[in-house]
């Protein structure tokens, strides 16, 4: 089937369910309403049915436990929810986060920091760890502002522990330095990609969140454990 969603188009080797395409539509407004704006680009949704169609879609970006991915061209590519035996709310945080890089790759091109890219996307659709369980990975891990870094990793992620850590700081940091206003991202990104040199990139953090990379992770590990203790 191919059906036009006005904003993308809807396309599966069978018929895609109707809460399914609620919930597509519903993670394209929630992402309009984050960035302010909606892309102007009709792009496609391939809903996958089994693990030869996730493998022929997924292309470049294949991984045997992946569930979605977005391509270069805004392509979004997910698991049918039935065959990714997800619960609705898994379901739906994946199409939220998906949606997320969709608009991303349409408005930012290829630019990145990875945990921009990653940290905005988990804050829309993702599993949440606690304070404590943070503080305790970037302790085991020896974690320090270096996972900020522009390219950290570049994917090439070792395991799935790993990159769950990484994407929950990342989405973490970003609710401590927006004061839980993901806005905030969106005018430092469309600010950054006038301009995308580091050069850029260091003097329009300072001037967006008032530290230097550096010196705002240590800010925001002392905010980890004050929320951690306040807890307890
Ligand atoms: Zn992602």
């Amino acid at each position: 089937m191919k059906k036009d969603l006005n904003f993308a188009w809807l396309i599966s080797s069978i018929n895609v369910p109707e809460k399914t395409e609620k919930w597509i539509r519903e993670a394209f407004e929630k992402n309009k309403k984050i960035f302010g704006r909606a892309p102007s680009k009709r792009f496609k949704v391939v809903i996958c049915n089994s693990e030869k169609e996730w493998k022929d879609e997924s292309k470049y970006y294949y991984l045997p436990f992946g569930s979605g991915t977005v391509l270069r061209d805004a392509t979004f590519v997910v698991k049918e929810q039935k065959f990714l035996k997800r619960t609705d709310k898994d379901y739906k945080n994946i199409l939220d986060h998906e949606m997320n890089h969709v608009f991303f790759a349409l408005f930012y091109g290829t630019t990145k920091p990875l945990w921009i890219l990653e940290g905005l996307a988990e804050y829309m659709g993702g599993y949440s760890k606690s304070t404590k369980e943070i503080l305790e990975g970037i302790k085991q891990r020896k974690i320090n502002h270096n996972i900020l870094e522009y390219r950290y990793l570049q994917r090439n992620f070792s395991n799935k522990e790993v990159i769950r850590l990484n994407y929950e700081i990342w989405k973490k940091f970003i609710e401590f330095i927006t004061d839980n206003n993901p806005k905030l991202i969106v005018d430092f990104m469309n600010s950054f990609t006038k301009h995308p040199t580091k050069r850029n990139y260091d003097k329009l953090f300072l001037e967006f969140f008032g530290q230097n990379q550096e010196n705002k992770f240590k800010t925001f590990i002392l905010w980890l454990n004050n929320a951690n203790s306040s807890h307890k």
